[in-house]
């Protein structure tokens, strides 16, 4: 944990957050500014700086997989499709630097991303 890292301080419980479901290993909170009808963010509880570190946790990628299966269904996107996307770094867009999925739904999505 650290008490710089704005996740983790959510992840301890001093930064609220609007939680919709969680695991042993992970948490899933909505995005403050939300980019979709629904924007949510699934991140692991320990301090983990982007997705390039789970080449060396590779279950940890898993189970964050699977939560962000999970809440897609828990927010009925199925039917009618979803985004996942993690940010890697500054210059692919990632501004806080705890590993978190974005989970996005309820609009249609464009492609290329920007
Ligand atoms: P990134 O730009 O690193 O891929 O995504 C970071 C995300 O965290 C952004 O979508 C941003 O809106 C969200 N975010 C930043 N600060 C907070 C916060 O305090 N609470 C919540 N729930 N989301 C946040
Ligand atoms: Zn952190």
């Amino acid at each position: 944990m650290s008490n710089e890292c704005l996740f983790c301080r959510i992840a301890a419980g001093e930064i609220p957050a609007d939680i919709v479901a969680e695991g042993e290993s992970w948490m899933a909170f909505r995005d403050i500014q939300p980019q979709a009808p629904v924007h949510l963010l699934v991140i692991p509880r320990e301090h983990v700086e982007s997705a390039a570190e789970l080449d060396s946790n590779p279950a940890l990628g898993g189970e964050l997989l699977q939560a962000v299966a999970a809440v897609a269904s828990q927010e009925g996107l199925y039917d009618e499709g979803f985004r996942v996307v993690t940010n890697v770094g500054e210059r692919a867009g990632q501004s806080v630097m705890h590993l978190h999925f974005h989970v996005l739904g309820g609009r249609r999505m464009h492609w290329p991303p920007g």
